[in-house]
């Protein structure tokens, strides 16, 4: 099971750092304390400001010899969409996010944002531009204000403010006792899960990347936070491209496009309704295995 988990724990470390180093970009690599999987090209660009169209085109990849994980893989995004990829675990959902993020380069066909092949461009310029929510918010020490405010160094208290408020993270940031001038402890201890969550909705709004990836947290929450949490996602995926692999029921259902990944390919790919309707692989999970989440 482990072994499942693994490039989405590199992805959480390489987030961790990059908010870290966020003030100078440029040091990112520098503070990693394992080689980088993929580095610029010496002729790479800055990828120019994108309005987010993301395009896999034939795309094949493997981590180990012989080991193909994805086979074949073409979708287009168009910007704005909001896709949630569904399937069994290893069937190669978060493959697929780390090579939209370009943690790994495809080892056949392309990866295209707005045209660009994504090994043409700068990792700088790319991942700016991208906003990534994992399962497990990390925080750092410091006040709630701060957490926020990494998502846009420059932001003013106004705009940090505007930001929780738009993900519905206001309300319960303004209960404590010190407000948006809480301190959070590194393991966000003081922090329910799902206030975590609203607060790295806010952090990431504010950076108003037009790429969202976002591994969307399973572990339970309280109905009044849950509510929040979905209305605040709902709000951080408008007018972005969005990659979630998605968990509840709700965003799978808001989905513009739903794509269930089996065994490295996409297998189906629609709206919930087009999905059922289909009665394949969709259905048969949303019946046995959504439903037991939602009961769960
Ligand atoms: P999902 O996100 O759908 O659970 P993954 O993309 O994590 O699936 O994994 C797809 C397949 O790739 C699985 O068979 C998994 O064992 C394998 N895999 C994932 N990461 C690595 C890695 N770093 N090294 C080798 N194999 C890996």
């Amino acid at each position: 099971i482990g072994r499942f988990w693994m490039p989405l724990t590199n992805l959480s470390n390489f987030y961790n750092q990059l908010l870290v180093a966020m003030a100078s970009a440029e040091r990112i690599f520098d503070i990693l304390d394992t080689k980088p999987e993929v580095t610029d090209k010496p002729d790479a660009v800055p990828l120019p400001p994108i309005e987010g169209r993301v395009e896999f085109d034939h795309v094949w990849f493997h981590y180990e010899p012989d080991k193909p994980v994805l086979r074949d893989v073409s979708f287009t995004a168009r910007p704005g969409e909001n896709i949630a990829l569904v399937g069994p675990t290893g069937a190669g959902k978060s493959t697929i996010i780390n090579l939209i993020a370009r943690f790994y380069d495809v080892t056949a066909g392309r990866v295209l944002i707005d045209g660009y092949d994504v090994r043409d461009v700068t990792l700088e310029s790319l991942r700016s531009q991208m906003g990534i929510v994992l399962q497990d918010t990390f925080l750092f020490s410091g006040t709630i204000m701060d957490n926020i405010r990494y998502g846009k160094l420059d932001a003013t208290d106004e705009e940090v403010i505007a930001a929780a408020k738009a993900v519905h993270a206001d309300d319960f940031i303004r209960e404590f006792k010190d407000g948006y001038f809480t301190e959070v402890h590194e393991r966000g201890s003081r922090l329910s899960v799902g206030q975590r969550q609203l607060i790295s909705f806010a952090r990431t709004l504010l950076a108003d990347p037009r790429i969202l990836i976002l591994d969307e947290a399973t572990s339970s929450i309280d109905t009044h936070t849950e509510r929040l949490v979905q209305m605040g996602l709902e709000r951080l995926l408008q007018g972005r491209t969005s990659f979630v692999i998605a968990h509840r029921l709700s965003t799978i259902r808001n989905a513009d496009r739903i794509m269930v990944i089996d065994e490295g390919q996409i297998k189906e790919s629609g709206t919930h309704d087009e999905l059922m309707a289909a009665g394949g692989i969709y259905r048969e999970l949303y019946t046995s295995q959504f439903s037991w989440l939602l009961a769960g």
